[in-house]
């Protein structure tokens, strides 16, 4: 099995760990006062090429702000395991909870085996999503642990619009669905396509 393994490595590795679902919400995180080396776990995101398009655009945010990088294999099949039953819940539901802990689970067993003292996400940037649950899941995966999750809400950033900018004028990617196969048809049904 593929390990995950460190790259842009400054000389002072951080003791918090940021999960990072994108490079537009990293960029919103950061300006909020984010900070950490950042930990991509995100097996939900399909099909691989937009995975792949979307950690190429959080290496790119990563070396502007000078931040470590954690890189951590793909595993969809992970994704698929624990939502299995549940592909035709709405969004927002009992598949986005199940997801997002899976992803925070993963970022705390990483912060623990490497001595991380904390970690949190920035999951809460993006203004589609719940911040309760996000923050919820984050303070019961981290419970009768060591490693301390920090809730925050990055989207109530009073410098959001200069992150607006700025993820503008360095042409980040901004992707127009969730990240799994089950959003990707949400977004085609919003837009009154055929669905796959
Ligand atoms: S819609 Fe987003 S949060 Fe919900 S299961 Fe899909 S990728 Fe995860």
């Amino acid at each position: 099995m593929e390990k995950n393994r460190y790259i842009l490595k400054n000389d002072t590795p951080s003791c918090h760990l940021l999960h990072v679902c994108c490079a537009p919400d990293l960029v919103i995180s950061y300006l909020a006062g984010a900070r950490g080396d950042v930990f991509f776990y995100n097996p939900n995101i399909h099909p691989r090429s937009e995975y792949e398009k979307r950690y190429k655009e959080v290496l790119r945010v990563a070396e502007f702000f000078e931040m470590n990088v954690v890189e951590v294999p793909y595993d969809p099949e992970t994704f698929f395991e624990k939502t299995k039953g549940l592909e035709s819940e709405p969004e927002g539901r009992k598949r986005c909870e199940i997801c997002i802990r899976m992803r925070l689970e993963k970022t705390l067993e990483f912060a623990k085996e490497n001595g991380y003292r904390s970690f949190s996400t920035t999951l809460t940037a993006s203004p589609k999503k719940s911040v309760e649950m996000i923050n919820n899941a984050g303070i019961n995966v981290s419970r009768y642990n060591l490693v301390q999750y920090i809730p925050n809400v990055y989207r109530r950033s009073p410098l959001y619009n200069l992150s607006q900018k700025l993820i503008k004028q360095l042409g980040i990617y901004r992707q127009n669905y969730c990240g799994c196969v089950f959003s990707v048809r949400n977004e085609d049904k919003e837009k009154g396509e055929e669905i796959r």
